[in-house]
Order: structure tokens, then sequence, then C-alpha cells
């Protein structure tokens, strides 16, 4: 199924032939704005905000939350580099946490990691995964924090009914080439709050909120200018109707290729926060080696070889080097921020004994029951009756 088609050629082609690019510019009947209302409603969030792409989105929301020099946010130590890089942006500092086997930021180190001066819970929803919210909204409500959910990877994924993103008091979703739905570069800022809306539409948008234009009280402050056009929002709108079948596809595939692990030996179907609504599947090996080894199979990766995905390659975090020595938020933090990785072990551990299991839904459900036999081959069966008896 094609990822961009007729449907995209067409709205695009209507943008061009009315030649309004600014998003405001045909009031309602903009494809942005209609792009938002329908995201919205879709995934029942009171405010969207398309902005230019995830990384924006997260920092969108961490300022307009408020969040800034001194507070400390808690980040996984497995995500795309840009949720440790937005604290920065805002001039907080991102303090890492342990991930658990379900490969979501783990609910007891974020206890542990908690000092006086933490602000924020930013829980990543990897590989259409989701974190256990249940267990994070609790520690985050006792603690007094905010949450702002990073769903880049999780565009539309249900958890125990609701939509991931629209469970923390923020939440951010990418629309960048390789998510669930795309425009190429994009992204959104999620908010049931209505002033952290205002302060979002704020920030992103230097000249939306001049002083006679703006319909709101609040104060205006200095922005950045992370406005989509409707070019961007012209694609959104055609790929919106994407959505419902790639997450459909996503769930029998899932169904499909879980079985293949049945009964393997020393490897099994990582554990999933939401198993009833899986659409995101990694195995978690008993031995790193075997795990490299099933890395090499088509389709399938071993997630401590994915680039920037894990810590240790984060060299602007791990070095705490900004584009200008006195923008540096470290000299703003509380406290001496120090990132050893001998504290984050137990994340490596796990990443070297997970493998990733494309689903491959660009493939028709025949092709993927015919790499079944492969991806089987790949992982271990207990060779007889002996070698089936536990092996402790
Ligand atoms: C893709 C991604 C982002 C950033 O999105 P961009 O649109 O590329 O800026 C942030 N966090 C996670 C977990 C992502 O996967």
């Amino acid at each position: 199924m094609p990822r961009v088609a007729f449907r995209e050629a067409w709205t695009l082609g209507r943008v061009l032939a009315n030649g309004q690019l600014l998003r405001y510019g045909r009031g309602d009947k903009g494809y942005t704005v209609r792009f938002e209302r329908a995201l919205a409603q879709k995934i029942d969030s009171r405010h969207v905000l398309a902005v230019t792409s995830g990384t924006n989105a997260l920092i969108t929301a961490l300022a307009a939350a408020g969040v800034g020099p001194g507070d400390e946010v808690l980040v996984p130590a497995y995500t795309w580099v840009s949720t440790a890089l937005a604290p920065l942006a805002v001039g907080a500092v991102p303090i890492l946490v342990n991930i658990d086997e379900s490969l979501a930021i783990d609910p007891a180190d974020i206890e542990r990691k908690i000092t006086p001066h933490t602000r924020a819970i930013m829980p990543v929803h990897m590989l259409n995964l989701p974190c256990d919210m249940d267990r994070i909204m609790g520690v985050a409500r006792r603690h007094g924090l905010l949450v702002v959910e990073d769903a880049c990877q999780a565009v539309g994924v249900p958890y125990r009914g609701r939509k991931l993103g629209t469970i923390g008091d923020l939440g951010a979703f990418s629309f960048n080439h390789y998510k669930n739905i795309t425009s190429g570069e994009g992204g959104a800022v999620l908010t049931d709050d209505d002033r952290y809306f205002t302060r979002a539409r704020m920030y992103h948008d230097p000249g939306n909120f001049i002083r006679g234009h703006a319909e709101t009280d609040e104060p205006l402050f200095s922005a950045m200018n992370f406005r989509v056009s409707e070019l961007t929002g012209a694609v959104l709108y055609a790929q919106l109707q994407r959505l419902d079948p790639l997450l459909a596809r996503l769930r029998r595939r899932y169904e499909l290729v879980a079985e293949t692990f049945e009964g393997a030996a020393g490897c099994r179907v990582s554990p999933h926060n939401d198993p009833d609504n899986a659409m995101g599947l990694t195995v978690l090996f008993d031995d790193p080696e075997e795990a490299r080894r099933f890395g090499a199979t088509r389709g399938v990766e071993r997630l401590l070889d994915t680039d920037r995905h894990v810590f240790t390659n984060w060299d602007a975090i791990l070095s705490k080097r900004s584009f200008h020595p006195k923008m540096n938020a470290y000299n703003w933090a509380n406290r001496d921020i120090e990132y050893r990785i001998e504290d984050y072990r137990h994340t490596l551990d796990i990443l070297s004994r997970t493998c990733r299991v494309a689903l491959g839904t660009q493939y028709p459900a025949s092709v993927m029951r015919l790499r079944k036999p492969a991806l089987r081959r790949a992982v271990r069966r207990p060779a007889g009756p002996a070698a089936a008896a536990p092996a402790e």
C-alpha cells in the first residue's frame, strides 16, 4: 500500500491551484486547520497544534508548560535523541532514566531519579509500544510533576481505551518520513489545557499574537517560528485517512508474526503494557549473542545497534556542550549533572538482548506469512524432551 499517492497529490494540487500557502489564508477552510480538527476528534484531544517537526512539538510543549532553567526533566535512556535535546532547548536539563523490558521508561527508576528540582517526566512510546501510563501518571500526580508524552513513534496507537499522547498534560507527535503518517517533516502538540494551548500557539508563531490581533489575555512572550505551511497541512489532511487502515494492518500482522515465537527457546515476545492492542513487536532474548545473530535476519534489527536511539551515542548530551558556552542549560542547573554509563547498564543490557521485528505493513499479509518460516528458523527450538525441560 503506497504511503503517499493520489489522495496527497489531489489535496496538494488544490493548495497550489489556490495559491494561498500560508496556513491562516483561508480561515476555517484551510487544510491545516481541518487536519488539526480531524486529528483532535480522532484521538479525543481538546487541542491539536501542527508544527514543523516532532522535535519542535516537544520543545513547544515544554515552553507552553513553562519548563525552563533550573528544572530537571526525566527522559528515558532509550529514545530518539530529540527527547533529551528538547529540555535543553528551553534551558532545562535532561536526567536519564533506565528503561524496563517493555522498552519504556521504568516507573520504579523514575521514583529513584526524582529530586526537589524535577519538574517533568517525558515518557516515550517507542516503536508503537505504550509506556505504563497508569503507573507513570500515578507517580507524577504523587510528586506534582508535569507529564509530556513523546508519542512521536506512536501516532494513533491506543492504550487502555485512550490514545497515546493524550494521557499526559501535553503530548507530541512527529510526521517525519518514518512515522505512522507523514508529511516528510512535521509534528503536532496535543493538550486538553486551554492555557497551555494558547501558550503553545504563541511560542510557535512570533507574528500571530501581535498586540491587537490576539484573542487572549495571556501576556505576550518572545517566540519561535514553528508554523507549518498549507503544503504540509494538505498532505497531513490526506494522510490522516490512511491512519486507521495502517493501525488495523499493524494489529493483524502483530498477531500473525508474534505466533512465530511461541514455544521458541531462549527468547520471548517482550512484555507489552496493553497486550490486547499490541501494534509493535520486539523479542527479548536471554543471551545478547543470540539477539545479535537474530538481528541479522531480514526485517529484524537488534535495538543496541540502532543509531542515535541509544544514549551512548548522544555526544551533544554526554559532552554537555551547547552552541554558545553561556547559553548552556547545565550552567543554570541546581546541581552538577553527571551522565555515567555505568548507571545505565540495565538499559544497555535490555537493548543488547532485544530485537525489533518489522511488521511489514507495506506488504500484503500473504508476503508476511511467507516470511514466517525464515523467522521461525532463525530462533532456537527446544531440541527434544530433555532440552525442553526448564534450564534451571
Ligand atoms: C521522530 C522522533 C522525534 C522527533 O521527531 P522529528 O519530527 O524528527 O523532529 C522525537 N522523539 C521520538 C521518540 C521520535 O521517534
